[in-house]
């Protein structure tokens, strides 16, 4: 594939997976289409085609190039917002629900993967929060607390505790953190071409079209791309930091937002697990693939703006001498790591940090989901089913609920 550098970048995940730019040919009309073959689109293709739907996915690049092949390859739980604060937004019950959704959507991930053969080295390694101060370690627990009392596996680490999970010495300042068992990692890039595929075998059509604009008269859809128009009965727009581009109303609601990303070459084996930690307000997180590789990415904090607003999928030297700070500082003896790749990614923050899923304002046979706010890995498979669902039978799935666009914490 051809990059523009100066606005384009090559992550670890794509420099290391053959790209899967789709071939099928655009039809005239389909049931439903999809427009955007990243995490949310590829999900929604996959429980479309698996329902027996006729059902067309274009994506204008490779399927994912947009943030799902740019990221961490965390399979994390919950959202981008603290269980405090979103049991604040959505009340205590709600809140429980919706944290057990990201938990279904992990063991779904897991469940297909496995059973559709998905090569994507996805291990359910546990995610690591990492405690850099007493007071942080005091609201790690208040959150682990809260998270036990609501029936989900946490569990609270001491320093020991996180050693044994970290071989190498840590730093004096991280005084212990918590373990959310049901994470994981994944190659990012293999994870969504080894999903499309699956797709695809499941009877989903994937074309690569660039999708102009999506317009509607009475109960007809018609998907405007720069190879033609298809006829839809349905169509699901998973654009994510491009939503606003096809949904008007979503402009400066949902906000691009970039994530800088770095490799380092491999080394010996050190973390087994997804590991985030605070050294800035917007947070850090690495983690080891089994060829030794370390991805990190964050210091968002460091960036103008904290990189709002940005759509360049380029890094800054500033943030990412930011980054190659953060293994040195945590884990002392981690100073002679390789910088191997660099690279950036488009994720998209909403007002209340959590994602929007609704129908347009102009037809119900338009839906979207965007909005994930740099947490949108767990979403994908079950949002994805709820979306199916939702185009199929016509009726909102409830769980959907929450996430309308008209919900007061959007302001
Ligand atoms: C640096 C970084 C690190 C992150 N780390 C994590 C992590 O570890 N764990 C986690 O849970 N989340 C993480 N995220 C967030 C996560 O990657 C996203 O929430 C998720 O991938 C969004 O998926 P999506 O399908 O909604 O959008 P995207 O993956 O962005 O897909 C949108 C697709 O639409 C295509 N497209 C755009 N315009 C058009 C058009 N007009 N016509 C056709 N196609 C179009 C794009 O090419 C793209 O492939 C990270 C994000 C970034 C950027």
């Amino acid at each position: 594939m051809h990059i523009d550098s100066a606005t384009d970048s090559l992550s670890y995940w794509h420099a290391t997976q053959e790209p899967f730019i789709p071939d099928d040919p655009l039809p005239a009309a389909a049931d439903v289409v999809v427009i955007g073959g990243g995490m949310l689109g590829c999900w929604t293709t996959y429980w479309l085609a698996k329902s027996g739907a006729n059902v067309v996915l274009l994506e204008k690049n490779a399927i994912g190039w947009g943030a799902t092949g740019r990221n961490g390859g965390f399979l994390i739980e919950g959202a981008a917002v603290s269980y405090q604060r979103l049991i604040e937004l959505l009340g205590a019950d709600a809140a429980s629900d919706f944290y057990a959704l990201t938990i279904q959507g992990q063991q779904l991930a897991y469940e297909i993967v496995e059973g559709e053969g998905i090569d994507c080295g996805l291990r359910r390694t546990g995610t690591l929060s990492l405690a850099l101060s007493a007071e942080e370690l005091a609201a790690i627990t208040t959150q682990r607390d809260l998270l036990a009392a609501d029936g989900f596996q946490t569990e609270l680490l001491d320093r020991t505790g996180v050693q044994q999970l970290i071989h190498t010495p840590l730093a004096e300042e991280i005084t212990g953190g918590y373990l959310a068992p049901t994470g994981g990692t994944l190659h990012s890039s293999r994870y969504i071409a080894g999903l499309a595929r699956a797709a695809q075998r499941n009877g989903a059509s994937i074309v690569n079209a660039d999708v102009a604009s999506v317009m509607s008269a009475g109960n007809a859809t018609t998907v405007h791309t720069y190879l033609g128009p298809i006829a839809a009965g349905k169509v699901v727009v998973a654009l994510n930091a491009w939503t606003d581009a096809l949904i008007p109303e979503m402009n400066g609601v949902i906000v691009p937002t970039r994530g800088q990303i770095i490799s380092y070459k491999p080394t010996r084996r050190v973390f087994t697990t997804a590991t985030g930690a605070e050294i800035t307000p917007t947070g850090e997180y690495w983690q080891q693939r089994p060829d030794g590789s370390i991805v990190v990415g964050g210091c968002r904090e460091d960036a103008p703006n904290k990189d709002s607003g940005i759509r360049e999928m380029v890094t800054t030297p500033h943030v990412t001498a930011k980054i190659e700070q953060v293994m040195p500082r945590l884990f002392p003896e981690l100073s002679d790591l390789e910088t191997d790749r660099q690279w950036a990614g488009l994720m998209a923050f909403t007002p209340d940090g959590l994602p929007i899923v609704d129908h347009s304002e102009t037809s119900e046979n338009i839906w979207y989901g965007g909005g994930f706010n740099g947490h949108g890995m767990p979403f994908g498979p079950i949002l994805g089913q709820l979306l199916a669902t939702t185009v199929l039978t016509g009726q909102r799935a409830p769980a959907l609920a929450p996430l309308v666009h008209t919900r007061p914490s959007l302001g």
